[in-house]
């Protein structure tokens, strides 16, 4: 059927996502090593300056998503939505820095694909291994479930079937919960996404959520970019909730206490410096306009709401 292929051209950007990280790792914009398993060649090359805008996405994310890391010390869960072939596991475990339990969801189709990965290379079975306690893991073609790691194949768009599959998994509402969307609310019609968003702020008293997205569309800019898209039969349903920053509106109407967002160009320029300065000796980039508008395009919006008064509301650039 015809959702059925818009399904299927969502499902692929998970693969652009991914190639377009694996190529700006290659040219040293910042550390994966684990990307190569799920991608193995470098591919074409970019342009220097979307090299640059995945970086300011990545440093941003992480930024965020290591602070509340450490400020829960580490007693606290991940779910990352539409998590695509994130390596946030291996990094996050490389760095000491490995949440209680990191859950992962996205259509069954893009988790058999992650999972036949996993299962087929030791660098990355071996650390889920390492870490998981007793006989019990799951490992097979649609679910991977460990004492640290688990990875669940659901449908966004249907909140009571998620929340069940979590629960089964054993997401705890009671531990502080760190949500992350990146690049995926935008894929989902309003409603859909203040539904997802609401779920979150109903089940978990003390929690962060991360969302990376479009913003500003509306422009000539924002329209090639909805036009490219949809030339590869992409519905972007969510488009008119990514208008103006306003977006984080979405949060504070669905039960979140404190919400900030940022346009990339002002993420860009709030990251340390110095190593800033080190990506842009790496690529000559000759119009910095052209950096300028697209980083213009995407922001980065953060919720939160703490009950346990860790000072969620403090964390940010
Ligand atoms: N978050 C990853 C990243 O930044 O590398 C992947 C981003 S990719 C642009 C969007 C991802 O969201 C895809 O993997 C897609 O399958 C997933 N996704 C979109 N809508 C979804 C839905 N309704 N249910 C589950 N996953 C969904």
């Amino acid at each position: 059927t015809d959702s059925d292929a818009a399904d299927e051209a969502v499902r692929t950007t998970c693969d652009d996502a991914t190639t377009c990280k694996r190529f700006a790792t290659s040219q040293g914009y910042w550390k994966d090593l684990h990307i190569h398993y799920f991608v193995r060649n470098v591919g074409e090359r970019k342009a220097p300056e979307i090299n640059r805008g995945y970086y300011a996405r990545v440093k941003g994310v992480n930024l965020l998503l290591d602070e509340f890391i450490k400020k829960t010390e580490c007693k606290c869960q991940i779910i990352n939505l539409g998590a695509g072939l994130d390596t946030m596991f291996w990094r996050l475990k490389d760095e000491n820095l490995l949440p209680q339990k990191l859950f992962e969801v996205d259509f069954p189709a893009v988790v058999a694909k992650k999972i036949h990965n996993i299962k087929t290379k030791p660098p990355l079975s071996k650390p889920i291994i390492d870490m998981h306690s007793t006989d019990s893991l799951l490992l097979d073609a649609h679910n991977l479930d460990s004492d640290r790691y688990c990875i669940v194949g659901a449908d966004l768009r249907d909140i009571s079937s998620l929340d069940e599959k979590l629960k089964k998994f054993h997401l705890n509402p009671e531990l502080p919960t760190l949500l992350l969307s990146e690049c995926v609310l935008v894929y989902m019609t309003p409603s859909q996404s203040s539904n997802l968003v609401h779920w979150a702020a109903e089940t978990f008293h003390t929690a962060m959520f991360i969302n990376y997205e479009q913003v500003n569309m509306s422009d000539r800019f924002g329209q090639v970019m909805i036009e490219n898209l949809q030339r590869r039969q992409c519905t972007l349903a969510g488009v008119e909730i990514c208008q103006s920053l306003d977006s984080q509106d979405r949060f504070l109407t669905t039960g979140w206490d404190h919400a900030d967002a940022l346009d990339m160009m002002t993420v860009y320029s709030m990251l340390p410096q110095q190593d800033v300065a080190r990506i842009e000796l790496l690529e000559f980039l000759d119009e910095r306009e052209l950096l300028q508008q697209l980083l213009q395009h995407y922001c980065i919006c953060w919720a939160s709401k703490d009950k346990l008064s860790l000072g969620l509301s403090q964390l940010g650039f």
